[in-house]
């Protein structure tokens, strides 16, 4: 199928930072064809007119426990501890395949309707997940994050080891690398240095990135410190746990050496903003990431912790965020919050896309060119950055398909996912 996008803003999020008005993007077999100010010559199957709306690159959500969507806004208004053993570990308990599924379809509606293309996702059930991932058309970076308390430790004994195996087998590389699995450690506070190093061979003897919680809040941290002598980054980091491309969810405590290490081996930060806030873990040193050169990428986190999917918040959180901690209204600019919501998200989860140039991925999205909060429109990227809202989105398109388009989703079945949400995923969840 080819598509072709014309009388378009587009925001290429090339190093230029160039904008393009009346702009053209042909799409092909899935990749971006061509940009540019001049009509492609050839015959599409389809003609998208955007008149005058902005088609940006679709954004990269970076850490996400997508089904956590049945636990929006339940338990609200206690403390971490509470929080996670007296409501959420307890619901955990009690998902099957079927709720596990529905709930992850109502998160990807939400991340599809407010322009995510691509995700990576930490969970459970994530056989059943990835399933899900792949009829949205979606793309993902599916991930189990394992944990492990005790002494002994054998591969053979320790479950999610094995859970690890069979995603890999599952869903590594499915659809020409739409999905992709990543090993995972849940965190450092959650398992022992036999498995660091088990999950650091296993991604490198089967070419997988790695996706891990790091230095959320400061009592993790400090117990780490007070444990291993070292920061979460630097122990981890000494058994090979980042010795491939690697995404730190989180990161709020981390340290300059951290971030030392982070930028020498490429670790990515992921910022979740909203979710940070929420919980009173505190403020990244977003910034501080930034000029040491290390990859700041951004994500939602659970539904759970922030309470919504809607990445443009995030990205405007993380913008707001430092020019008000540093005193400096240029601290961060609208265009580091759009790198960090595209094109850094996607090197962080190593996907071609990202960007708009020929040859990537055709992950893209449109927005509403008569949105009134859109209007007018001096410079598209202060209005993205800071003006725009999930709802602005009219189109989304991943891999060349568009998968929503004018409130409609075309891979995921809407009645059934609410009518399976509120009919068994939450009585089975909530006993109600
Ligand atoms: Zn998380």
């Amino acid at each position: 199928m080819s598509i072709l996008f014309q009388n378009v803003t587009a925001l290429l999020m090339d190093p230029a930072h160039t904008v393009l008005s009346n702009a053209y993007v042909a799409v092909e077999e899935g990749r971006i064809a061509s940009v540019g100010t001049e009509k492609p010559t050839g015959r599409f199957d389809r003609t998208i007119d955007g008149r005058g709306g902005i088609l940006m690159p679709g954004l990269v959500n970076c850490h996400a426990h997508t089904a956590m969507t049945a636990m929006r806004g339940y338990g609200d208004g206690h403390d971490l501890h509470t929080w996670l053993n007296e409501y959420i570990f307890p619901v955990e308990g009690r998902w099957d395949d079927r709720s596990i599924r529905a709930c992850t379809d109502l998160g990807l509606m939400e991340m599809i309707a407010s322009g995510v293309t691509c995700l990576a996702d930490m969970y459970m059930r994530m056989n059943t997940v990835g399933q899900a991932m792949a009829d949205a058309g979606i793309s993902a970076n599916l991930c189990n994050g394992a944990i492990f308390f005790g002494e002994d430790f054998s591969p053979a004994a320790c479950d999610d080891c094995r859970k690890q195996e069979e995603l890999f087998s599952a869903w590594h590389g499915y659809d020409d690398g739409r999905l992709r699995v990543d090993a995972a450690l849940h965190a450092e506070y959650t398992s022992t240095p036999a498995l660091w190093e088990w999950i650091a061979d296993f991604a490198k003897s089967r070419g997988l990135g790695m996706h891990v919680h790091i230095s959320e809040t400061r009592k993790e941290h400090g117990e780490c410190k007070a444990r291993w002598g070292k920061t979460p980054i630097q122990a981890l980091a000494e058994r090979g746990v980042f010795d491939v491309r690697a995404i730190a969810a989180h990161c709020v405590h981390t340290e300059p050496e951290d971030w030392a290490i982070m930028a020498r081996k490429g670790v990515s930060a992921v910022h979740n903003p909203a979710s940070n806030l929420k919980l009173g873990s505190g403020v990244a040193p977003v910034g501080q990431l930034i000029k040491a050169r290390v990859n700041v990428a951004l994500g939602t986190d659970g539904v759970s912790s922030n309470n919504s999917t809607d990445l443009f918040e995030d990205m405007k959180l993380a913008l707001l965020l430092q020019n008000g901690v540093h005193e400096d209204p240029l601290a961060l600019t609208a265009w580091d919050g759009l790198e960090m919501g595209t094109v850094n998200g996607a090197k962080a989860l190593g996907r071609e896309s990202g960007a708009i140039a020929p040859g990537l991925w055709a992950d893209l999205i449109l927005l509403d060119p008569d949105a009134p909060n859109l209007i007018p429109c001096h410079d598209a990227a202060n209005n993205i950055a800071y003006a725009a809202h999930g709802s602005n989105v009219v189109l989304n398109m991943c891999r060349g398909r568009v998968i929503y388009e004018q409130g409609e989703f075309l891979t995921i079945d809407r009645e059934k996912t609410l009518r399976e949400v509120r009919e068994y995923a939450v009585p089975l969840l909530f006993g109600k």
